[in-house]
């Protein structure tokens, strides 16, 4: 097992989209380890293949935290097959060190995958956790893309983004999330009504 040098933003490859993993082979289950490794060197919650410079439809995550015990979750040929619901997630990436802004999600999704032995599994995660984010997030890095084409504030997120030397926002790349902004206000005024009463 390596720890690899996790790519900035900027590197075209990160821009492309990975391929589908067709047999889970002993090259496959190194990668895995590789990115594990990895993610836990840098402290991070998730990443994805691309993120080391193998483009392949493969992301690890793990939510646990302080004194929990590890819970690796590997993500082989993933397919978001439901999403639902809205909230505004404060995001940083381990391609764009020092860079947090934020970013619409969806609130619930279910996702289906293979694990690190091939097997199929569906997993829910609903509810805006951590977890949900993280999903979407790496998911994302599959398809070349990346959180700051789903940000809410462009300004913020350039700013940020040249006080760490990383090329700004690529308007053209950035995603319209009209019905997703639509569901958050919704929510926001709900919220403050429920405080109101
Ligand atoms: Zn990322």
């Amino acid at each position: 097992m390596t720890i690899k040098k996790v790519l900035k933003y900027g590197t075209p490859s990160l821009r492309q989209p990975s391929k589908e993993v067709h047999k889970v082979s002993n090259k496959i289950k190194d990668l895995v380890k590789d990115l594990l490794e990895t993610m836990y060197a840098q402290n991070g919650v998730g990443l994805a293949a691309p993120q080391i410079g193998e483009n392949y439809r493969i992301f690890v995550i793990d939510v646990s935290s302080g004194d929990e015990p590890l819970n690796p979750m590997v993500f082989i040929n993933p397919k978001i097959i439901k999403k639902s619901g809205a909230f505004i997630s404060s995001e940083g990436c381990l391609s764009f060190p020092e860079v947090f802004t934020e970013v619409r999600r969806y609130k619930n999704v279910t996702i289906k995958a293979q694990d690190s032995k091939g097997r199929s599994f569906v997993l829910n995660a609903d509810g805006g956790t951590l977890l949900t984010r993280a999903i979407q997030h790496e998911y994302d890095h599959l398809d070349g893309v990346l959180f700051i084409d789903h940000a809410r504030d462009i300004d913020d997120a350039n700013e940020k983004l040249s006080k760490y030397n990383l090329p700004a926002v690529e308007e053209d790349r950035l995603i319209n999330e009209d019905k997703l902004e639509e569901e958050i206000q919704k929510n926001q005024t709900k919220d403050k009504e429920e405080n109101n009463d």
